[in-house]
């Protein structure tokens, strides 16, 4: 590790790399941890910076960005040979920005890397609350958390009283949702994948009811019982067959804020939908929304769930993977449940 690694100086560069585009399942092995160079300088008279990298975060739709689209996706595709890009938690080791200067920490799109160089910084947030810790800019104070705060609020549009569903709730956004309903006044039920993340829901982050949709013979029963009037508004993050049971009890004019469907990730053939008539029947308003469109009101997002961190409202679990070469397990992890709460990787220490 270079943290003695002066400016100007070549160091050894370990990064992820996608060996090949993925069909099916995705596997460590279409992935490779190699080691390369990097020089902590950037071209003469540019206005890029060089980060260290400090935490990577692991997302669901990586795996996306991993087959090759006929049509363009909304994020281009990776490539093969080169590294895996996402959020990160960075300083910055190089500049030839006037915004930017040797020692800032910052947060946005970066390499899965120890070192990257950005030709591009103006993306990058400056980190304005490092007493908390700096992960946290990965998930809770980062892309993550302004998803959950966005999708409940502005497409979800809750009211005090209304009940809410939240699925792969412990997970990065789905605690996050929870936690945002419980202060809203709503009455809020949670499914996960294991009884330790259950447990986790009710005792930590305060929901209301939860269940374990992996033991549930019924998804449509478990949810009458959980919700016997009938749900206001469900946090999409899974898909498949529990989309399909939600839209069975959902109440009129019920809507879905749609972040994501990861049970359909790694398939080569979507499932299919039966219920989708309710949609009619009940006036429901299934919408989705990219954490994209949100960038503009991050500075009051931050400064916002600063306030719930600080205050103790909103509790946040990371799970924390040291060392990028188990970046690769880390995010497969995310598509059987192994991880327990956000899904980091820690790079090096400041
Ligand atoms: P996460 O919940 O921390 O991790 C993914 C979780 O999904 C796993 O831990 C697992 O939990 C659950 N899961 C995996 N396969 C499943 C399956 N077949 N059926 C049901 N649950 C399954 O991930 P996250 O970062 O918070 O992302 C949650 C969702 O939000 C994803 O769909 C993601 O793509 C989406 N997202 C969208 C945006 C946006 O801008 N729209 C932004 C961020 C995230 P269990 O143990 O509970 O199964």
């Amino acid at each position: 590790m270079a943290a003695a690694a002066a400016e100007g100086q070549e160091v050894p560069n370990k990064r992820v790399i996608l060996k090949r585009y993925v069909t099916g399942h995705l596997t460590e092995d279409d992935m490779e941890v190699v080691t390369g160079a990097a020089r902590l300088a950037v071209p003469p008279g540019s206005a890029a910076v060089v980060l260290k990298n400090l935490y990577v975060s692991c997302d669901p739709y990586m795996r996306g960005r991993m087959t090759k689209h006929e049509t363009p996706s909304y994020v281009p595709d990776f490539v093969p040979g080169e590294v895996l890009v996402n959020f990160g938690v960075s300083k910055v080791v190089a500049s030839g920005h006037p915004d930017f200067k040797v020692g800032d920490l910052v947060w946005g799109i970066t390499g899965w890397e120890e070192y990257t160089l950005i030709p591009n910084p103006e993306s990058l947030f400056k980190i304005n609350h490092p007493e908390l810790p700096l992960s946290y800019y990965t998930g809770v104070l980062g892309m993550t958390g302004l998803a959950a705060w966005a999708g409940f609020f502005d497409v979800g549009k809750p009211k005090k009283g209304d009940y809410v569903f939240v699925s792969a709730a412990s997970g990065a956004v789905g605690q996050i949702v929870g936690q945002l309903a419980k202060l809203k006044g709503c009455y809020v039920v949670g499914s996960a994948g294991s009884d330790e993340k259950v447990n986790l829901l009710k005792t930590k982050f305060g929901f209301d009811d939860a269940f374990n949709y992996k033991e549930a013979q019924d998804l449509n029963a478990a949810l009458k019982r959980c919700f016997p009037e009938g749900i206001d508004i469900y946090f999409e993050n899974v898909g498949g067959p529990t989309l399909d049971a939600v839209l069975l009890n959902m109440r009129s004019h019920g809507r879905i804020p749609a972040c994501g469907m990861i049970s359909q990730y790694n398939r080569e053939q979507p499932e299919g939908m039966r219920n989708l008539s309710s949609v009619v029947a009940k006036r429901l308003r299934i919408e989705g929304f990219m954490v994209s469109d949100y960038i503009g009101e991050y500075r009051r997002f931050e400064e916002e769930m600063v306030g719930y961190l600080k205050e103790g409202k909103v509790s946040y679990v990371e799970d924390v993977a040291e060392g990028l070469e188990k970046a690769p397990a880390a995010l497969i992890g995310l598509y059987s449940g192994r991880n327990v709460g956000k899904q980091v990787v820690a790079v090096a220490r400041e």
